[in-house]
């Protein structure tokens, strides 16, 4: 038995395409929307990703501002760039690209960017407002998975669901965003005991914790949904070895580039027992960056036609 594949990609078109009417018509009547992207530094990775959400936005016909400050930054000075954009009229969303040097205070420059321009939905405002499930951005991730799931029609309320990974930016408000969706929630931890038995109780396994390939087959309800969402770079061939060793394509790549992408679940095990799962990649990236965007342009909605 093999599950069905949540096709992230498939996803990502669908809410792209209904984003694109709304933002025609805000640039037809107003301005196109706009989002401020702030990257510190040259770490390769955030620079990939700040790439793919500015191409993103100009594909769409979204405006984007970069604002690139050196790796040493202060604080203050980060601050004293990000603070003006918050009251900027022609700034609809502030994305703060992460990780910031260890020198910046993360919480002093993220309380800069206002609730109204959270694209990311990271900050102490976006938050509370989903503990207390009001209407703000909510974290893309997460946000994206529930869409997905949605899409699929796949029913929520009464499910058991485990979530392992409990960071401000995917585990905790997954729980949170399943639980008002009337799941029974199990937020799993490093500190948790038996994960294998927790995680082999959900019916919805949602898997956040960036450790390749860890939840085998022994931490998989057969028939369970399953959603991958860590990312992991694998270089050791070893490793890839172990993980793919039924997968001639992958070990073929793996042969070529010396990296390979896994997820946090083992593949082979969920493909084999999940009735419907994620693949890495291809499943929860694209949805991560499509929710940005709708975040963008629900921001840009609020403050010109309101
Ligand atoms: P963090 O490192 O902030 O959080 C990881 C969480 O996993 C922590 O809560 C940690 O527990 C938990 N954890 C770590 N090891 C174990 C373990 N052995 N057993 C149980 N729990 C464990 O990561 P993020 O939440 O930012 O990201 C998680 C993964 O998702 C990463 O691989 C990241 O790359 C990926 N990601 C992918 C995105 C996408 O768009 N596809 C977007 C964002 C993230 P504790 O709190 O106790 O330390």
């Amino acid at each position: 038995m093999s599950g069905v594949v949540l096709d992230g990609k498939k996803i990502n078109q669908e809410i792209l395409n209904e984003l694109r009417p709304r933002i025609a018509a805000l640039t037809a009547t107003k301005r196109p929307p706009a989002l401020a992207v702030v990257l510190v530094g040259n770490d390769p990775a955030s620079q990939i990703y700040v790439r793919s959400k500015v191409k993103t936005c100009n594909d769409l016909g979204i405006r984007s501002i970069e604002i690139r400050p050196s790796e040493n930054i202060t604080t203050d000075d980060l601050i004293q760039q990000v603070a003006p954009l918050a009251n900027d009229p022609e700034v609809d969303g502030i994305l703060v690209q992460m990780p910031l040097p260890k020198q910046i205070d993360v919480e002093r420059v993220m309380s800069y960017v206002d609730a109204s321009r959270d694209v990311d939905g990271f900050g102490m405002q976006s938050l509370g407002a989903l503990v207390l499930n009001r209407p703000a951005p909510r974290a893309c991730t997460p946000a994206g998975i529930l869409e997905m799931l949605k899409r699929y029609r796949i029913p929520i309320a009464g499910k058991h669901a485990v979530v392992v990974g409990r960071s401000d930016i995917v585990g905790k408000p997954m729980a949170l965003l399943l639980l008002h969706e009337n799941a029974t929630v199990t937020i799993c931890h490093s500190r948790t005991r038996n994960l294998a038995e927790e995680c082999s109780r959900a019916d919805i396994l949602v898997a956040a914790m960036g450790r390749p390939a860890m939840l085998t087959a022994e931490y998989i309800k057969p028939g369970a949904i399953v959603v991958d969402v860590g990312t992991n770079r694998l270089s050791n061939a070893a490793e890839v070895q172990r993980v793919f060793k039924d997968e001639p394509a992958k070990l073929a790549s793996f042969e070529k580039t010396g990296t390979a992408l896994v997820g946090d679940i083992d593949p082979k095990a969920m493909k084999e027992l999940a009735s419907y799962y994620t693949p890495v990649p291809g499943g929860v990236g694209p949805l991560t960056i499509a929710m940005l965007m709708a975040n963008a342009v629900e921001l840009a909605e609020a403050h010109l036609l309101q």
